[in-house]
């Protein structure tokens, strides 16, 4: 909603192919002005917008006013949008003690009034969250295959989506490309896409992000297995250190 002309261009297109859901995940930034949001939630409804999730925790909350998001949810109800609801990321669980999920408790108490559903996610320890919420994480197994990652299901052997960043790179996971649709149509990456066609997704779909590590052993790239919390994460730094060694599984 950076660019509220594209997005609902690009709703009213996948409308447009029948696709039955149409949904958007929004920090609700665009509620700031309340005449402009209820423009826009028309408009969207009007592209075929079916179902919002509007995220309000603690971690967005540390930098978008209250007041955004509720007016986007509320603009949005009243402009016929059929699923509204909030899109919440605990660390451990609503009623848990620790600063950042009772902050988002409180929250969403404060947000009942607006009378919608919570869908709560739990933070998934990858990316930024492994240094700054590493006191909360437990380390997991990291052994066996890729079993996908938690909000997604399994990514590898059957993708049911993509992710296209603004730099064209099409991924299939995280930082995990098949292409860049600024260079190779779309269509052409998703019917000729096989796990069995980079050395790193078919390392992954049969060993799992251990095996990525004893391929960076043969690039001498050392892992200390402790500092990893998750499969995910171990996969994620891997694949950093071996993009230089396998450009071709990156393009
Ligand atoms: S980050 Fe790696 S291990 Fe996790 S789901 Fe994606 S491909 Fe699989």
């Amino acid at each position: 909603m950076l660019y509220p002309k594209r997005a609902i261009a690009m709703f009213r297109k996948v409308s447009q192919l029948e696709i039955p859901r149409v949904e958007m995940l929004t920090n609700g930034v665009w509620g700031k002005d309340k005449a402009e949001v209820e423009k826009l939630a028309k408009k969207l409804k009007g592209a075929g917008l079916n179902t919002l999730g509007i995220s309000v925790d603690a971690f967005h909350l540390q930098y978008i006013p209250l007041d955004y998001p509720r007016n986007a949810a509320e603009a949005s109800i009243r402009a016929g949008i059929e699923n509204v609801a909030w899109n919440v990321a605990v660390i451990e669980s609503l009623d848990a003690l620790n600063e950042y999920d009772a902050k988002t408790n409180q929250i969403l108490k404060t947000l009942q009034p607006v009378g919608i559903e919570a869908h709560i996610h739990k933070v998934v320890c990858v990316g930024r969250a492994t240094q700054t919420l590493r006191e909360y994480f437990q380390q997991t197994s990291l052994e066996g295959p890729c079993e996908g990652e938690p909000p997604i299901g399994n990514v590898l052997v059957s993708p049911e989506s993509i992710c296209i960043e603004p730099s064209g790179s099409v991924d299939v996971c995280w930082h995990l490309p098949l292409g860049n649709a600024k260079v190779k149509p779309l269509s052409q990456m998703i019917s000729k896409y096989d796990w069995r066609n980079s050395i790193i997704t078919e390392i992954l779909v049969k060993e799992g992000p251990i095996g990525l590590v004893k391929l960076a052993r043969v690039h001498k790239h050392r892992f200390k297995l402790h500092n990893y919390f998750a499969k995910c994460h171990l996969c994620i730094e891997t694949r950093k250190a071996l993009k230089p060694h396998h450009p071709e599984a990156y393009s």
